[in-house]
């Protein structure tokens, strides 16, 4: 299967978790997430309508900014570091990948330089892993984080993201998931001015649960590219 018809796979299968959780498909963004794949495949996904693609490394994504045509919208789901904003500020869709107040200052200046604000989203480490970036999921953390945005024009805060464990059955993700969500809904009763209203949940392994779960976007990479094979890096 090439990348079209393994992207329509997804779609479907994405289509049926809406249906089984009485959820309305539109409600459910499909971020491809192609890290470490090639701006070809990109582009013919890009060529059959797909506009939303998420990358990990400000280098790769840059590169891939640059090569590929411009109405492509690009989403940083990666840990980025603070003197990396620069190079992304410009154009970048969302960042999804927000764990601190620092790096929401540094992105509040880069925006403000190219007169625009920049759509964001907390990272939360919900399973509490030492491997993984993300803000610890309690209450207090989150708030710090959201309150502080509210202060910044030039960065808004959409929401929460997040990567749920490995677990051979993706049945055990579920209460990550839901606690992302419960958290969201608690952010938004302690301060009405947030109205957070997306969900960053579920990769190729887990989707169907997080989209259950109340996901309002998924981040798809192997299942619609393949898998990665970091020993052929082009980026
Ligand atoms: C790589 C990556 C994905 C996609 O993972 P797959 O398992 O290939 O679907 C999603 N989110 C983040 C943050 C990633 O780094």
């Amino acid at each position: 299967m090439d990348v079209i018809e393994k992207g329509e796979t997804v779609k479907k299968r994405i289509a049926a978790a809406c249906k089984r959780s009485g959820r309305n498909p539109q409600e459910v963004q499909l971020l491809a997430v192609s890290k470490n794949h090639s701006a070809d495949d990109i582009l013919q996904l890009n060529k059959s309508g797909w506009t939303d693609f998420g990358e990990n490394y400000v280098q790769e994504l840059a590169k891939k900014h640059e090569e590929l045509p411009q109405s492509i919208s690009w989403y940083m789901i990666g840990h980025l570091q603070r003197n990396k904003v620069k190079y992304i500020a410009d154009y970048v869709k969302m960042i999804q990948s927000v764990d601190t107040v620092k790096l929401l200052h540094t992105i509040e200046k880069e925006a403000k330089k190219h007169n625009r604000q920049i759509p964001v989203l907390i990272e939360v480490n919900v399973g509490e892993e030492e491997s993984k970036f993300g803000v610890r999921p309690t209450l207090e953390v989150c708030m710090e984080l959201a309150d502080e945005c509210l202060k910044l024009p030039h960065v808004k805060l959409r929401g929460l993201m997040t990567s749920a464990p490995y677990f051979e059955d993706p049945e055990e993700t579920r209460p990550i998931f839901r606690k992302l969500r419960e958290l969201r809904d608690e952010m938004n009763k302690q301060n009405s001015q947030l109205k957070l209203d997306v969900l960053s949940m579920g990769m190729t392994h887990d989707f169907e649960i997080a989209i259950e779960e109340g996901a309002t976007c998924v981040r798809v990479g192997t299942a619609i590219f393949g898998p990665r094979d970091y020993a052929n890096r082009q980026y």
